[in-house]
Order: structure tokens, then sequence, then C-alpha cells
């Protein structure tokens, strides 16, 4: 048997997310069996843990969009026992079960090898977020290269900043020789962001509220995981030729904004799907993310917790108090 966080709906109104044990014969069908190493808590999972939004669409279901650990057995010619082996996305957590669990049964086609030389824990630090924030850097590195924008060259801005998504946006854009300025809601965490890589931290209240259609042209590149009028405001205040990557909506699912940066400026906007998002665009995010997240930075955004706790953090996931990323041991 295997310990799993277990999600069922009764009824209309009964929605239950609890530690419970199943045996092995319960796991789903799939080409691959994983002994799960550590999951990790995202906004989407906190979501599907609270059921706050309709993230899981099949009951009862295991969450945990994201997994990695050792392959136990497999059906498919690329995975063999003994395999180290990472997922994010794919539908896992939502319509197939997933990562918060001590064991998975998936397809061979949404596993990749654990890149070296990350281990478990620290792709599991990276997460879905962490990938969607290299996602989002290399779709502006494209834009840049593009337009022949140099690193230096300006600054760019991240939202969410102290947000799992947001924290790893700052050490990559940093890393890759850029000015990045920080907007957070917290600004008690300046200093955790100045030492990722933040030069500037500025409070998410000023980007917050509707505001003009064009404004002061500031920024070469946006990376936002917070939609509404922030994204509004961060694309109104793009300058001419750059781009703002949308991978998120901790503010709000709607965008209030009009078309004056794009047809005005040339602006570009880019939406980001980390889901379902095609293998060899992962191997590059996951290439950039092994090449530039050392251990010590990834210890320094994130915390450790058990499979218990995760019903509780998924809770203060949404309140936004959780700092950086959240890493969760199956067998703790
Ligand atoms: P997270 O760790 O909870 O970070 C979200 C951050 O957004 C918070 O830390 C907070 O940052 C900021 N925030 C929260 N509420 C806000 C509000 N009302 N107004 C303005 N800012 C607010 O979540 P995450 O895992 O990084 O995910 C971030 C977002 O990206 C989520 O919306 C998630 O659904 C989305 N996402 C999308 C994809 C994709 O495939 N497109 C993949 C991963 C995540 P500060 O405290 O610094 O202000």
């Amino acid at each position: 048997p295997f310990r799993a966080l277990w999600i069922d709906k009764t009824d209309a109104s009964g929605y239950s997310c609890a530690l419970t044990e199943l045996p092995d014969e319960r796991l789903p069908a799939g080409d691959v069996t994983v002994q799960v190493a550590y999951s990790t808590l995202n906004y989407k999972d906190a979501l599907a843990i609270t059921g706050r939004s309709p993230v899981v669409r099949q009951f009862p279901m295991v969450p945990g969009i994201d997994l990695a650990g050792t392959v136990l057995a497999s059906d498919d010619g690329r995975f063999r026992p003994g395999d180290a082996v990472l997922l994010n996305g794919w539908g896992v957590g939502e319509v197939h079960w997933g990562g918060l669990a001590q064991r998975a049964r998936v397809r061979a086609d949404w596993l990749q090898p654990l890149p070296a030389p990350l281990s478990a824990w620290d792709a599991m630090a990276i997460g879905t977020a962490g990938y969607t924030a290299a996602l989002c850097v290399q779709a502006l590195q494209a834009h840049w290269a593009a337009q022949g924008v140099a690193p230096g060259s300006g600054e760019v801005l991240v939202t969410g900043a102290a947000g799992g998504v947001g924290s790893i946006a700052v050490v990559l854009l940093a890393r890759a020789g850029h000015r990045v300025v920080a907007s957070t809601g917290r600004v008690q965490e300046a200093e955790y962001l100045r030492q990722l890589g933040a030069a500037e931290v500025i409070d998410r209240a000023t980007l917050a509220a509707p505001g003009k259609p064009l404004q002061k042209e500031r920024w070469i590149g946006v990376v936002d995981a917070v939609g509404s009028h922030t994204l509004a405001n961060a694309c109104a205040s793009t300058r001419y030729g750059g781009a703002v990557a949308a991978c998120g909506l901790a503010q709000g699912m709607d965008l209030p904004a009009t078309v004056a940066p794009f047809i005005l400026r040339g602006v570009t906007l880019y939406g980001i799907d980390s889901v379902m998002a095609p293998m060899p665009r992962r191997q590059a995010a996951w290439a950039l993310l092994a090449q530039t997240l050392d251990h010590a930075t990834l210890q320094s955004l994130s915390r450790t917790i058990g499979l218990a706790e995760a019903i509780d953090a998924a809770s203060a996931v949404l309140a936004g108090q959780v700092r950086g990323r959240l890493v969760v041991d199956v067998n703790t």
C-alpha cells in the first residue's frame, strides 16, 4: 500500500481532501509506475486541495501536478526501473492521479529524465512554477533575440515576485544579465528578492488599480503571474517593441486593457501554458533551469513539508502567505 492525498466529492456540497492509504491495485492505468520521492504545492494544487476552483475534473482524485522519483516498473522502452524521472502537468492531478502520493502510474509520454545535475528535491523546488518561469523567460529571450535587444539594455518587470513563478523568474533573469524590478505586495520580502537578484523592489499596489491605456515606457519585458489590472498596466508601461509573458491570474482572470500598447508601441503579449507544452519546449526550459539554478539558491527560496501538512499549507498558498516554493516530501 501507499500513502496519498485523496480528494473526494460526495455530493454537490461535500468536497474533501484527506491523507489516506491505498492498495497498489488502485493505481490508474499507465505504462510507467513511479516511486515518488518529492512533489510540490503550486497555486493550482492549492486550488485543487481546497476546492476553491474547479481544477479537479474527476473524482476521486489524488492531487499533485508535479512529481519526481524513481521508476519502479515500465512497459515502455524509454524508461527502466531505477531511472530518475520528472513530471509536470499533462492533466496529472486534475484528470489523472497525481504526485501528492508515494506512488504514481502515468503515461511514459509525460515523463522526462531528471536533468543532471538536479536531484529529485531540486527538481521539485523548481516544480511547475519554476518550469513556467523558464517558459516565460525563454519566450522573452526569443523575442529580444529577434528584435536585437541585448541583456542590460533595459529593465524587466516580474510581478507576483515573492511567489513561486516570480521568485524563479527573478533568479533566471538576473543571472542572464538583466536589471530585474520585482513587484510584490510583501515589501518585507524586499531583502529576499534582492538576494535572488532583483535590482529594485516595487509595491504591487502601484500596478493593481485601473491605469491609463498608455503609461511611461519602462520595461523591455515582463513576466506576469498576476493578470487583471496588473497585466494591463504592465502592457501599458512596456517600451516600444517590448514583450510581456502572461502566465498567471493571482489577481484575477480578467484583462481590463486596451489595444493601445499593441497597435501604437508594437508591444507583444505572449501567452504561456505549461500543462500541455510540447516536450521539446519542456526540455529546453529544464535545460535552462538545470544550468542556472544551484542547490543553495533553491534552498534559499523553498521550504519542505510533509504530505499531511500540504492540506493546511494549501490555504496559506491561496492567502499569499507562502514565500517562494513549497516542496512536499511524500514519505514524511
Ligand atoms: P504563488 O506562489 O502563490 O504566487 C502567486 C503570487 O502572486 C503571490 O505570492 C503574490 O506575490 C501574488 N499575488 C497573490 N494575490 C495577489 C493579488 N490579489 N494581487 C496581486 N498579486 C497577488 O503561485 P505560483 O505557483 O507562483 O503561481 C502564480 C500564478 O501563475 C498562479 O495564478 C498560477 O495559477 C499561475 N501559473 C500558471 C501556469 C501556466 O501554465 N500558465 C503555471 C504555473 C502557475 P507577492 O506576495 O510578491 O505580491
